[in-house]
């Protein structure tokens, strides 16, 4: 299949590597707005690098993007879309606003093409390792289409309902992960400074009721305050400002997410917005008295 990936950050590269790899053997063409990073993957992988936006998906049967958020979609769809072939499929990877993925696929539909809202979870490792959670919403038969091209880089690809609802799905996501992500901060801290050793008590815990991905995978980073990977606090930011402003449409009331919210803006002012998200933890620590000394 001719693909087209827009995108080569975090998560786009190791997408586009997997689509272009002999095992799935796509023709792949890729195009970024850092000509730097569309060069260095056509050296690393077998596809091509498109000149424009327009150039990427001129013959694309299936567009995947992997951008950081509404603006750039904005930017990148109003490029396009007088170049989309009919009957193409944009497989947008970006976690977005809910309005903004319906706005896309009514855009879409007017040139005969299709829009799905796939956001992921799973992460950089995810990514890299084709174990990404996928969650879909868009039109039925385009999903149907779109979902064996998914396979290359993802363990599951479920599809959530009309446009906006892989979106939705992954806001529920983001507020249920927020406040674990809090909770371990705080129980690590806690442990820390009860003396202690809290590489056992997670050993322990990950057998036990409090058990959760936050745990078995940023732990240990959080014990040893090494947050240079992963999630950007800036992108969390984003994610949960986009469930914010949801809730609010909707007066659902969200007091634990609105809170972490605040606690990342913290994270932030520390200098920690490039830091992993997890990195609530430094915020946690900077607050609490050292190894249980009493605070005045
Ligand atoms: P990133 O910032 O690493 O990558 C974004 C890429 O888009 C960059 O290479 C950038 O140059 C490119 N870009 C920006 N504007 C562009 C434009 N106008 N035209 C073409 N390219 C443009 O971000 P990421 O971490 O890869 O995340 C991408 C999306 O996936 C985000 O919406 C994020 O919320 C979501 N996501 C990320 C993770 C993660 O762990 N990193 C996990 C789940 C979901």
């Amino acid at each position: 299949m001719k693909v087209a990936v827009i995108g080569l950050g975090r998560m786009g590269w190791p997408i586009a590597g997997h689509l272009a790899a002999p095992a799935h053997g796509h023709e792949v063409k890729v195009f970024d707005i850092s000509a730097d990073a569309a060069a260095t993957w056509v050296g690393d992988h077998a596809g091509g690098a498109a000149a424009s936006v327009a150039d990427a998906v001129s013959d694309a049967e299936l567009v995947v993007s992997s951008l950081p958020a509404d603006t750039e979609m904005h930017t990148v769809v109003d490029e396009a879309l007088a170049h989309v072939a009919e009957n193409a499929i944009w497989l947008d990877h970006s976690t977005i606003s809910a309005s903004g993925a319906r706005h896309f696929a009514d855009e879409l539909a007017k040139r005969g093409a299709h829009f799905l809202d796939a956001p992921v979870s799973g992460g950089v490792d995810g990514a890299r390792n084709g174990s990404l959670t996928v969650m879909v919403g868009g039109d039925e038969a385009a999903f149907a289409r779109a979902e064996p091209t998914m396979a290359a880089y993802a363990g599951r690809v479920t599809h959530m309902g009309a446009s906006g609802a892989g979106q939705i799905t992954k806001m529920t996501n983001q507020i249920c992960v927020v406040g674990v992500a809090q909770a371990l901060a705080e129980g690590l801290d806690f442990a820390i400074n009860a003396g202690l050793d809290p590489e056992r008590v997670v050993h322990v815990m990950t057998q036990g009721s409090s058990t959760s991905w936050e745990m078995e995978n940023r732990a240990a980073q959080m014990i040893a305050g090494e947050y240079d990977f992963g999630f950007s606090t800036t992108l969390m930011r984003k994610d949960v400002g986009l469930v914010l402003d949801e809730a609010s449409a909707m007066n659902v009331s969200l007091p634990v997410t609105a809170m972490v919210a605040q606690f990342l803006a913290d994270v932030h002012a520390l200098g920690g917005a490039d830091w992993d998200w997890c990195s609530l933890m430094e915020r946690q620590r900077r607050l609490s008295a050292p190894n249980g000394a009493a605070q005045d």
